[in-house]
């Protein structure tokens, strides 16, 4: 819904308040049978692609979400060789997460085939690994993927989703959380994007609570400022099957032999700070 047709703008319902990127362009717009799917050619903000009318990614801040939905788990697991990814078609987690030596399969299992084909057109640099021999694109629903996947295949799991609506819903749910607990190895974690602290408080509350319900030993968000989100302010929930989630491969993370932007082993223990209005620990 944009005010002016130079200025793409998303109203934030229900908090009065709404971002604006100015454009210089709108060089795609289409339905696919999941979702609609427009991209911009911002003057500051590089490419934006928006899901719906809702910001999912902007080549300007896109690193510290891409960045904080994988290195974090991957750190925190203790040898991360097979990793699932749920949601993620535009695949900037996928790229971090084969950054990890370790890692010998990312499976990722996006609903909407054409997310992954536009972003390959329009955000080629996050999309630069998807012919890595480790990766693997499937195009299914994340939900019944999880319920049918073998007890203990995967390492990590990163649930890098929409908003809790339409087919996402599905994935902020106890039901999901169980399965994910199921589909991981002993040592298993599992790492969801769970909204603004400021706007949906409530949501996080319920995501810790589900994951605990759902069986997980140790339960806790990260936070991390992501500028195009509503509020600019945003979270990932992490649960660990065994392990305490806050601790972490520090030495391993301080030494990392990849690059990041955002990424290192001060944010990692960092992020783990919680506002007073949302202390578990
Ligand atoms: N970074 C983004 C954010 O938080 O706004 C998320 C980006 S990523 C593009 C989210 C993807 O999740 C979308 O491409 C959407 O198609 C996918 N998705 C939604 N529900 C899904 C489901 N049940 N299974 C698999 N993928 C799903």
């Amino acid at each position: 819904m944009a005010l002016d047709k130079t200025w793409y703008t998303e109203e934030w319902a229900g908090q009065g308040s709404a971002i604006s990127l100015k454009i210089k362009d709108k060089v795609h717009d289409e339905k696919s049978p999941y979702q609609r799917i427009e991209i911009y050619e911002t003057e500051t903000f590089g490419t934006l692609m928006t899901l719906d009318g809702l910001v999912m990614v902007t080549d300007r801040d896109n690193f510290v979400y891409h960045e904080m939905m994988s290195h974090p788990a991957l750190f925190t697991h203790p040898d991360p060789k097979q990793v699932l990814v749920i949601g993620g078609g535009d695949c900037g987690t996928l790229h971090e997460v084969l950054k990890h030596k370790s890692v010998e399969l990312v499976e990722q299992v996006e609903l909407d085939e054409r997310v992954t084909r536009v972003s390959e057109k329009f955000f080629p640099e996050l999309c630069e690994s998807n012919n890595d021999p480790r990766a693997k694109l499937h195009f299914a629903d994340g939900i019944k993927w999880v319920a049918e996947a073998k007890p203990g295949t995967y390492d990590v799991i990163i649930i890098d989703s929409t908003d809790p609506v339409g087919p996402a819903a599905g994935l902020f749910s106890e039901a999901f959380y169980k399965n994910c607990f199921r589909a991981l190895r002993p040592q298993g974690v599992v790492v969801g994007q769970s909204e603004s602290p400021l706007f949906h408080a409530e949501l996080i509350r319920s995501v810790q609570k589900s994951f605990k319900a759902a069986g997980f030993r140790d339960v806790a968000t990260l936070f991390f400022p992501q500028c195009t989100y509503p509020s600019g302010w945003w979270s990932a929930t992490m649960a660990s099957k065994s392990e305490s989630v806050t601790t972490f491969r520090a030495k391993a993370s301080a030494t990392k032999t990849f690059a990041t932007r955002y990424y290192n082993h001060d944010i990692h223990a960092a992020a783990f700070a919680s506002p007073e209005f949302l202390r578990t620990r």
